[in-house]
């Protein structure tokens, strides 16, 4: 039986699993068939998945969704997104959605990658985009409104305190929470603003090629079912969106929510280990796991915090930069701290020599100076 939770104020009872779209198109050369597509949603249905994320932004993943699934519309939520500016855009984008959708309402529909300061502004402007979620929403043609962003901690707080949103679709899983953990995930708890997960599976990083793939916490690629039951089993979580291309996946995934057990301690422990034997490079190049084994230092050096803040420094976008800068600031952090004992490298499950990487992390800043 799939396991529902409640989407915060939305009331929207969703299934713990359900579908993120976004890889269907990922151009045109890869961009899947219509059969494909009806094949996956379909299955996806069949095993109680009750919600799919799209976005106007995402090529012609509306139309495909809309040409092939709408027979069981009634079965399932529908979100998408625009990542327009102003009203008369998002109005325009909000037409636009519901043609290639087929659709004449949409459960969810969010304001697009509101992830800088700029944006989040903008769109709060008296003709901002919000202005056409929130005349959407009493029309009726929209249901529910919501957010999706990245990295900017300061303007996801921002948000979710305004009162305005239901819903915030975030990037969340076992080797990068977007430092979301600390604040972000309490504060949309306290104002009951429900928590959906974009990358769960690190965007794709996660998941291995066939070759490499192994059964194992129950399913039958073990990175994949564990990463999935990492972000679950999060209580602030109420349903992650993985991408899926082929109803072997959707069958394996949606198994998860079918079959739902949050991941014990030691197999938490046992998960990052195989992905720190994999050797993975993630988003912003990194390849700390962020699983704080390695602590406590003597030295009370917070070793992963110090390799985030440079991987911050060296990956994001040049307009939250600033939060690397931030942290590093807050950090107080200084190589001379570390006195080389040693007590951190067995513990860490990539085998890494944290001594080098922490000098690393100081030259990052060193080199480019705080902005
Ligand atoms: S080697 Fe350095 S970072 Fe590791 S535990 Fe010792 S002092 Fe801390
Ligand atoms: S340095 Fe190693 S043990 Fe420490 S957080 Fe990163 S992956 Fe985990």
């Amino acid at each position: 039986m799939m396991e529902y939770r409640r989407l915060g104020k939305t009331e929207l009872e969703v299934s713990i699993v359900s579908f993120g779209t976004i890889s269907f198109d990922p151009g045109p050369e890869k961009r899947l068939s219509d059969e494909t597509v009806a094949a996956c949603l379909n299955r996806a249905l069949d095993l109680g998945c009750n919600f799919m994320d799209t976005a106007r932004a995402y090529g012609e993943c509306e139309a495909m969704i809309g040409r092939t699934i709408m027979d069981r519309r009634d079965e399932f939520y529908l979100s998408t997104k625009s990542t327009a500016m102003t009203y008369d855009e998002a109005m325009k984008d909000l037409e636009t959605s519901l043609e290639a959708l087929q659709t004449d309402y949409l459960d969810l529909w969010l304001a697009h990658s509101v992830s800088s300061g700029e944006r989040w502004q903008r769109i709060m402007e008296p003709d901002g985009e919000y202005k056409a979620l929130a005349e959407a929403k009493a029309q009726g043609v929209v249901k529910h409104i919501g957010a999706s962003m990245h990295r900017d901690v300061h303007v996801m707080k921002e948000l979710i305190s305004s009162g305005a949103f239901e819903a915030i679709l975030v990037a969340y899983n076992v080797v990068d929470g977007e430092l979301l953990e600390p604040e972000v995930l309490p504060l949309a708890a306290e104002h009951d603003v429900g928590v959906f997960c974009m990358k769960p599976l690190a965007g794709g990083g996660l998941v291995m090629p066939e070759e490499k793939r192994k059964p194992g916490f129950g399913g039958p690629d073990a990175v994949v079912a564990g990463s999935l039951r990492y972000v679950l089993g999060n209580p602030a979580v109420a349903c992650a969106i993985p991408g899926m291309i082929a109803v072997e996946q959707v069958e394996a995934n949606l198994g998860i929510g079918n079959n739902w057990v949050p991941l014990r301690d030691e197999e938490l422990k046992e998960l990052r280990s195989v992905i720190g034997s994999l050797g993975l490079k993630f988003q912003y190049g990194e390849t700390c796991l962020h699983c704080g084994s390695c602590l406590p230092c003597p030295q009370g050096i917070d070793i992963p915090m110090v390799l985030r803040a440079a991987e911050m420094k060296r990956g994001y976008p040049d307009n939250v930069k600033y939060l690397a800068d931030d942290l590093w600031e807050w950090l107080q952090f200084s190589s001379e701290m570390c006195d080389e004992c040693g007590e951190c490298l067995d513990r860490c499950p990539r085998g890494a020599d944290i001594p080098a990487a922490l000098r690393e992390a100081e030259a990052t800043f060193a080199v480019e100076g705080a902005s």
